[in-house]
């Protein structure tokens, strides 16, 4: 295992990226960092970089690249100068232990502070950054930092959910980039048919595929959830992949939409079975991600439009409390039905090479 590491060293390049890079981050002057990570001693800090050299210029995403050979471990990151905002570093790892992890920020100037906390590594091992840079990702940055994030249950109990193959899915059109821990929710309305059956849903939410992919020109569904009236959930967008539909905000963001128009003229009316559903949605990602119940909000709260719809508007605030409620009885499968495979069916080491490769083919 040593030798093993010892070589990766030896052969890593440095960070290889196309397009716009920003400023190498570098720690008292070394691009590189190492540190040992000793089992059984249950969670605290395993390293602290101390503030970075000042890299130039603004910036509002970090990013790490290196080995990590337990994912155990994971990092948090604040811009030094001033009280220490952390944020969370999402991690994409591969099995064979190399990750990068990357983080969003206010947009603004400083240096670096980078600390990596160990959960409860089940092996001793050392734990390697290659390179750290900062750059700016644009004009289209979220300036809403993530908020505080509650304990993670891996095997969260998720409500039962109709899988892509139900509404016969075609692929994505491009490799979907990951966005493995989300932080926050979106509602929407599709602005669409008020469905009546199942059968009826499942041709609406092939209709919208259809409607995202070759008349919007998107990758795929822009919603990771479906509801319909009848209080189904099915699956959009895989979880964890990035959503397409809430413009500038979709990093983090788990958008479910509700199959209908709840807005004049048609002005469809929310049913306590969809409502339910949503809550059941809700509190799976709550217990699974520790998401603040308080991050959910309408379609409308970002961008100047009806979305949600009036009727659906005023749904949020009990819809809130209720991801925030003790889980219901889990939904037991419908007979027939081919349950979905949360949290996602994406093969990440693909689409992880192609989306290095194709950076803009996100949507
Ligand atoms: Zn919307």
């Amino acid at each position: 295992m040593r030798a093993e590491l010892a070589l990766a060293l030896l052969l890593a390049a440095p960070a290889a990226r196309a397009g716009d890079l920003g400023s190498e981050v570098t720690f008292a002057r070394q691009h590189r960092a190492q540190f040992s990570v000793y089992a059984g001693f249950g969670r605290r800090v395993v390293f602290d970089s101390g503030a970075s050299d000042l890299p130039g210029g603004d910036w509002d995403t970090l990013i790490i690249q290196g080995e990590l050979p337990d994912q155990a471990v994971h990092f948090i990151a604040a811009r030094d100068g001033g009280p220490l905002a952390w944020v969370d570093l999402q991690v994409r790892r591969f099995p064979d232990g190399r990750f990068w992890a990357r983080g969003r920020f206010p947009k603004g100037a400083g240096g670096v502070r980078l600390r990596a906390v160990d959960d409860g590594a089940a092996t001793d091992h050392e734990v390697t950054i290659y390179g750290a840079e900062v750059f700016s990702d644009g004009p289209d940055a979220s300036t809403t930092p993530p908020p505080s994030r509650g304990p993670m249950d891996p095997g969260a109990a998720r409500p039962f959910v109709h899988g892509r193959a139900e509404w016969r899915a075609a692929a994505p059109t491009n490799p979907l980039s990951p966005d493995p821990l989300p932080w926050r929710v979106t509602l929407h309305h599709t602005d669409g048919r008020y469905t009546a059956s199942l059968s009826e849903s499942l041709e609406e939410t092939r209709f919208i595929q259809d409607f995202h992919q070759n008349g919007r020109k998107w990758s795929d569904i822009a919603y990771h959830f479906v509801v319909d009236p009848l209080g189904n959930i099915i699956e959009g967008r895989p979880l964890e992949t990035l959503g397409a539909h809430t413009l500038n905000n979709n990093e983090g963001n788990v958008g479910i939409v509700l199959l209908g128009t709840y807005h004049a003229p048609k002005n469809d009316k929310t049913t306590a079975a969809q409502l339910a559903a949503v809550a059941a949605i809700g509190r799976f990602l709550v217990k699974r991600f520790g998401i603040e119940p308080s991050s959910l909000k309408g379609h409308r709260d970002y961008k100047q439009t009806d979305c949600p719809g009036d009727l659906a508007y005023p749904k949020l605030a009990e819809l809130r409390t209720a991801f925030g409620s003790a889980p219901a009885v889990a939904r037991k499968p419908r007979r027939g039905a081919t349950p979905a495979s949360l949290p996602s069916t994406v093969d990440w080491d693909q689409s992880a090479k192609n989306s290095a490769a194709n950076p803009s083919a996100t949507r």
